[in-house]
């Protein structure tokens, strides 16, 4: 571990070896931004200077960025001082020119970029004091885009030399990649956000034409009754069949993109009835599989039904879908162990290897896929997240060829959680 500076006296130098473990370490122990602390007290150590300040600034946004910094004992009125965000200064200096600087203060003070800096330090009434010269280094992604700033100032005694500025030169380099990862990170979670707004709003307007489909479908069927032959009779159902399985995908989806699971609170909702109408809604799928779907007593629980109601109908939908030569056999029970019920959901189909049995409740983890067998494996990453935000657990137990039970727990009593 390399010494933390203590008080002002003279520290010794930290070798640079020393500051790559203490960057690893602390990045390894802390969230970014104590890491980058750790490291620009060590980085002060490391040249000698009254002050030293590392700025994260993805995509060249100060005003989005992360700023840490270490200041003797002589700067302790400017610890609350926030100068940075700016881009002004010597920070402005290297944005601009992508290159490492060394300067003197005079030399600092008759650059262009100094002038709205020292502005804003009169806004703020505090004098900048005399520093013995200026550090900085730009941080680089390897594209050459910018995205942070390695900085000090005032050195304890002299100027800074050519060997401080190589240190902080590769002090900048072996940060950079941890950097350029942060910014990566940033910006597939910000594409995460903008696909489920993207999947969301896509979903939620398929709905329109969708329920106008099924919805003329259905008066079809019923002013025509009996006044049709089998084959267009046939014909309206298949497409009330696939408007069915279209909003339950489309109900999958909305979900997954989460917008909406925030907005209804639980309410007391009877299982049985919930059974009732997922078995209403697969009723074609039944039909079409030669099989049954069976349920014994349920409770009733607090929830949100409709999100109940999509999670027992993809696993039953599962069950009918993954049968093996036999026709399926879906059935439902419900046990009460205490403060919670655990909901059973057993078929006799083909089964799932217990290698896959943690993986399977992934996005877009399929281990079947069949032309014959239509999907999109987020069936089962909607189940759990469902089951989360009631405070309960998913899980199950199969064989390969012996059927599947998968089971979900839910507290008794109102446990919402909010993700
Ligand atoms: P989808 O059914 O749309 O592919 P799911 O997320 O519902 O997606 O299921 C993921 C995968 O888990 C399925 O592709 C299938 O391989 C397997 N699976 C799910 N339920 C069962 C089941 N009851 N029996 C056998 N395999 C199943």
């Amino acid at each position: 571990m390399v010494a933390k500076p203590d008080g002002d006296e003279t520290p010794k130098r930290a070798a640079i070896v020393q500051l790559d473990r203490a960057w690893v370490e602390s990045y390894g122990s802390g969230t970014f931004q104590e890491a980058l602390y750790e490291l620009s007290l060590q980085a002060r150590l490391a040249v000698q200077a009254h002050q030293v300040a590392i700025s994260y600034v993805p995509d060249g946004d100060f005003q989005a960025a992360i700023h840490t910094h270490s200041f003797s004992e002589k700067y302790e009125k400017y610890n609350t001082y926030d100068v940075m965000p700016t881009g002004e200064g010597i920070w402005g200096v290297v944005v601009k020119s992508r290159r490492a600087v060394r300067m003197t203060d005079e030399e600092l003070h008759s650059h262009p970029q100094w002038k709205n800096f020292s502005d804003l330090l009169d806004d703020r009434g505090l004098e900048h004091p005399e520093m013995r010269g200026w550090l900085a280094v730009p941080i680089l992604r390897q594209d050459g885009g910018f995205v942070g700033v390695l900085q000090a100032s005032d050195k304890y005694e002299g100027e800074f030399s050519e060997d401080d500025l190589n240190e902080f030169t590769h002090l900048a380099n072996m940060i950079a990649p941890t950097f350029e990862l942060q910014y990566v990170n940033h910006q597939l979670e910000q594409s995460n956000v903008e696909l489920k707004q993207f999947a969301y709003v896509a979903s939620h307007d398929l709905q329109t034409p969708l329920r106008a489909i099924s919805g003329f479908a259905r008066f079809l069927q019923e002013d025509y009754q009996g006044k049709l032959d089998e084959k267009a009779d046939k014909h309206i159902e298949r497409i009330i069949q696939g408007c069915n399985r279209m909003q339950t995908m489309i109900n999958d989806l909305l979900t997954y993109s989460r917008v909406e699971s925030r907005a209804r609170p639980f309410q007391p909702t009877d299982l049985n009835e919930v059974f009732d109408d997922a078995v209403a809604i697969l009723a074609s799928s039944i039909e079409d599989s030669g099989g049954a779907v069976t349920c014994g007593e349920l409770p009733t629980v607090a929830s949100d039904p409709s999100h109940l109601a999509q999670l027992l109908q993809n696993l039953i939908g599962n069950g009918l879908k993954y049968c093996g030569d036999d026709p399926p056999h879906v059935h439902v029970s419900a046990e009460n162990s205490g403060n919670e019920w655990t909901i059973a959901v057993r078929d006799n189909g083909i089964g799932i290897d217990s290698k896959y049995h943690e993986r399977i409740f992934e996005i877009f983890r399929r281990l079947h896929t069949h032309d014959e067998i239509p999907g999109t494996g987020i069936g089962l990453a909607v189940c759990r997240r469902i089951v989360h935000r009631h405070g309960g657990r998913i899980w199950l137990e199969s064989e390969t060829g012996k059927g599947s039970t998968f089971y979900f727990a839910i507290p008794e009593r109102s446990n919402e959680q909010q993700e």
